[in-house]
This record gives structure tokens, C-alpha cells and sequence, in this order.
């Protein structure tokens, strides 16, 4: 028999997902150069790049530029996109593995946590997730509403990890700031014609426990249309939290630290919108007028105690106070959905897996040429470069598999045969070629306005010149 992953019989992978995990799974598996190995990516949008193109903020365009790495990996020989096609929907697993060795999943995590407090399903409550979808044109979020009218002046996010910074900072932007950038331009009036005058951000845990990296905080205290504020006692540090500090001497905790207690010795610059991030308060429950819309906060002031695992959690006191705030965010992180045909762990939000092989959880089996990699492998979690090891270990998986010839024995191994089947289900499938073409096309609708682009915001119009 030909072994598998020479010229005469290309080892056939397929991988869900175009975000940076199933790029990163793809740049390694093509770094194996003594082996034959041929790729095909599926993504249920037209467009590739997942959180790279609908998650990072516009205002953060350098971080964009990993897609140029993503370009050399899909303009390698033996890449084919299938863009436009759903997974579980067009085509499902069980016929995948007809024309596959081996299957990827790198679908991330699809939804988001919930705060579980009374009110939070009242008018102007929202995930977080959802807005930043919305300012990033994500076509299924474009007709999503946020009041941002003369009657909203105060604005809650609650969380301090990244999302919670971005949202936050994208809330503070000018209109000239945000001009020159690639958000949706529904989100750009919204934005800039909006009546916020002060933005907070909340954190359940002291300033030592944030989530959020230092890069993003210190661009917090640099923005040209919003003051800052840190309330000196809540970035003191309590008793527990010093003696993890001095145990630890994390250099990045103590520089996160200096930054927050820069911020609380600040004078007010009477810019026209102000950020203050509290520490140490919990929402404990959304107010809301006789229309259903929230008109006020109550938070909670928490105390931390060792839990018995070590970390520091908070623990309500019986201090409460009102914040008067009109639109809520919960920015409290992301969380997986199940996929169709693969095994679940409700409670992390993960398809469970060893080192990315998925395992029945029921059974303890695995499911033989199945593999999972980024945020639905390991729960979200890391910035972009973290899912370049985490694709590694996947990988390696994989390529242990193969060797052993652990692999699926697909009926109709060679490219021809499965896309003949896509363009049997899905004949309004995107292409490479195709994706190229809507990429020149926002790039050039953007260039008159001396933006990166302008992102199409309906799957319509993405198709509508291919
Ligand atoms: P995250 O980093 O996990 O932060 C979640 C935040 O929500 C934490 O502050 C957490 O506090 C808080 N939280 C959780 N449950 C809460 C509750 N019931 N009440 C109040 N607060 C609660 O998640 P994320 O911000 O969604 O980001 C996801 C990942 O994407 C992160 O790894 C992040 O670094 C990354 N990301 C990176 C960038 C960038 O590099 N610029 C931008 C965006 C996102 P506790 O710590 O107390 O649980």
C-alpha cells in the first residue's frame, strides 16, 4: 500500500475554522516538508480570519497585520478555502470523513458568559461580545441596536480583561479617531454622535488581579478625549494581595500595578468624556424604568479571602452603592457552543480532547481522526500568538496519528470529489479567489477615505460581485 503523505497519496486534512487557531494549525502541518499534506479551511462566513477581522478593534489596526502571515500560509500550494459553507449545516461530520484523514476543528468560542444578576435582561443590557461584533461589521450582528442617544451619558462595563478594555476604549474614541480606522460606519456615527460622558469599568477582584494586559490599561490613561480615573483606595493593595505579590515578584503584575496607582494620582484634564476602572465591586442587580431600560447599577464593594485552591476570590461585604448608568456591557468572557456530532463539556464551553485528539467524554474513547485546537480546545483564553503553541500540540498529535496510521480511510480522498460535493450543497460558496476579490474590493472602498477599509457588512453585498 502507498504510504499516506507522499506525492502518490496526500495526507487530506480539513480544517473548520479560519480564525488564527486553524491558521496556526495549517502553518504548522505546511512546515512539514517531508511530508505530502493537503489542506482544505471551511469557515461559515464568507471571509476568513475569524476574531482577527470581527474582534479586534479597529482602533488596533497593527495588531490586523498577523493576516499577512495568514496570506502567505493560504497562498501556499495544496490550501483551498471553502468559504460561505457551514459545517454541521451544508455538509456534516460524518461526511467529512469520507473525503478526510484527518479533521481540525478551530471554531473558537461562539458565545458569551452571562452575569446572572436580576435585570440583566432589561433594554441596554448587553453582551459585550455582541457590540464589538457589531462596530467590526460581523454580518450577523449589523442589525443589532445600542442606544447610544442623547439620554445615555453613563455606560457600565463590567470585567476587566482585554474585551472589557477595548469596549471601554472604542466608547471614550473621537470621531476622529475612529474616522481613519475600519469599523462599521453604522457603528461610527452610533459612536461619535453619541451622548457618553463617562464610561466605567468594573472589576470584581483588586488591580493585582486583572485580566487585562499592560499594553492595553496604559493606552487606557492616553486617549485625547477621555480623562482617566483610579480611586487611590481601591488600587492600595490588601494584605493578601501583597503577600502574593512579594511571594511572586511577577515583574508584569508590579508594572500593572504602578500603571493603575499613575492613573489614581491623575488631575483631571476637563477632557470631554472620562474612564473610571473601580476595583473590588460586583453588579449585584440592573435597575430599570417603567420601559424596561436600565436607568442605574447597584453594585457590592467585595473583600478578597484565599479560596482553597489559593487564588484570591471576592466575597460580597454589605457595602452597596448605585451607579446611575443608562447601558451596560458584560464583558465577562466568551464561551463555547457545542458542535454538531462532537462530544460537549457544558461547563467549560470545550469539546474535550487530549493534546487535541477529541475523547467521548461519556465513553473515555476518542473519536479516531478528530482533533480540536484554540479557544474550543482550551476554553478562551491567551492572545493571538498563544493559539501558535497550542496548534503546535494539536499538530503533533496529528502527525504521531499518522504514523501510527491511526486515521480515518476516507472513501473519496482526492480534492476533485469534495468539491464537487460543496458545490452540490453550497453553490454560493467563497473561494480564494473569491475572497481575494472582496478583499480588493474593501481595500478600494477604503482608500478614497484614507481608511484601511470598508468592511461589506452583509453576506449579500460580500457576494453580490464575485
Ligand atoms: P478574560 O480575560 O477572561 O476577562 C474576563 C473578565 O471578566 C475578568 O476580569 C473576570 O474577573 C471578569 N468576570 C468574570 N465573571 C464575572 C462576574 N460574574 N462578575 C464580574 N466580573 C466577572 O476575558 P475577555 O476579556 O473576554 O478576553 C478573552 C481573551 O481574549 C483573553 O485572553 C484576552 O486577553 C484576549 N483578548 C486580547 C486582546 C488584546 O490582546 N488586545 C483584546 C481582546 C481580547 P475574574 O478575573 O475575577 O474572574
Amino acid at each position: 500500500m502507498t504510504p499516506l503523505g507522499t506525492e502518490a497519496q496526500p495526507l487530506r486534512v480539513a480544517i473548520v475554522g479560519s480564525g488564527p487557531a486553524g491558521f496556526y494549525v495549517a502553518e504548522k502541518l505546511q512546515k512539514e516538508e517531508d511530508l505530502s499534506i493537503e489542506i482544505d479551511m471551511y469557515d461559515r462566513l464568507p471571509t476568513p480570519f475569524g476574531l482577527v477581522r470581527f474582534g479586534v478593534a479597529p482602533d488596533h489596526e497593527k495588531i490586523k497585520n498577523v493576516t499577512r502571515v495568514f496570506d502567505k500560509i493560504s497562498a501556499k500550494p495544496n490550501f483551498r478555502f471553502f468559504g460561505n459553507v457551514d459545517v454541521g449545516a451544508h455538509v456534516s461530520l460524518a461526511e467529512l470523513q469520507q473525503y478526510y484523514h484527518q479533521i481540525c476543528f478551530a471554531t473558537g468560542a461562539q458565545t458569551d458568559r452571562r452575569m446572572g444578576i436580576p435585570g440583566e435582561d432589561l433594554d441596554r443590557s448587553h453582551a459585550a461580545t455582541e457590540f464589538v461584533a457589531w462596530y467590526n461589521s460581523h454580518p450577523d450582528y449589523r442589525d443589532c441596536e445600542f442606544d447610544l442617544s442623547s439620554e445615555v451619558e453613563r455606560v457600565a462595563v463590567v470585567g476587566v480583561g482585554n474585551v472589557a478594555v477595548d469596549v471601554a476604549r472604542m466608547l471614550c474614541r473621537t470621531r476622529e479617531e475612529l474616522a481613519s480606522t475600519d469599523i462599521a460606519d453604522h457603528a461610527l456615527e452610533a459612536i461619535s454622535g453619541s451622548g457618553i460622558k463617562e464610561v466605567y469599568m468594573l472589576g470584581r477582584r483588586g488591580p493585582v488581579q486583572a485580566a487585562f494586559t499592560n499594553p492595553e490599561v496604559k493606552e487606557l490613561g492616553e486617549m485625547p478625549g477621555a480623562d482617566i480615573e483610579v480611586l487611590l483606595e481601591e488600587v492600595t493593595l490588601d494584605a493578601l494581595s501583597q503577600a502574593k505579590l512579594d511571594e511572586g515578584q511577577d515583574k508584569a503584575t508590579l508594572k500593572k500595578l504602578e500603571i493603575l496607582q499613575g492613573f489614581a494620582g491623575r488631575d483631571d484634564q476637563g477632557k470631554r468624556k472620562k474612564l473610571t476602572i473601580r476595583f473590588l465591586v460586583s453588579p449585584v442587580e440592573l435597575i430599570g424604568d417603567e420601559d424596561g431600560k436600565v436607568v442605574a447599577m447597584r453594585i457590592v464593594k467585595n473583600e478578597l479571602y484565599e479560596s482553597e485552591d489559593g487564588s484570591l476570590r471576592p466575597g460580597a461585604t454589605d457595602r452597596y452603592e448605585e451607579l446611575p448608568v443608562q447601558l451596560v456591557f458584560r464583558s465577562v468572557g466568551y464561551h463555547g457552543v457545542p458542535l454538531a456530532d462532537l462530544p460537549f463539556d457544558e461547563r467549560r464551553g470545550i469539546v474535550p480532547n487530549e493534546k487535541g485528539r477529541v475523547i467521548d467524554c461519556d465513553t473515555d474513547v476518542r473519536v479516531e481522526g478528530v482533533y480540536v485546537s484554540g479557544w474550543i480546545k482550551r476554553g478562551p483564553t491567551g492572545v493571538i500568538g498563544t493559539n501558535k503553541p497550542d496548534a503546535g500540540e494539536t499538530v503533533a498529535a496529528m502527525l504521531e496519528d499518522v504514523a501510527a496510521g491511526a486515521v480515518l480511510d476516507p472513501l473519496h480522498p482526492e480534492p476533485s470529489s469534495v468539491e464537487k460535493l460543496i458545490a452540490e450543497r453550497r453553490p454560493e460558496y467563497v473561494s480564494l479567489e473569491d475572497w481575494r476579490r472582496i478583499n480588493d474590493l474593501e481595500v478600494s472602498r477604503g482608500k478614497d477615505q484614507g481608511r484601511p477599509r470598508v468592511k461589506f457588512t452583509s453576506v449579500g453585498e460580500m457576494l453580490a460581485d464575485l
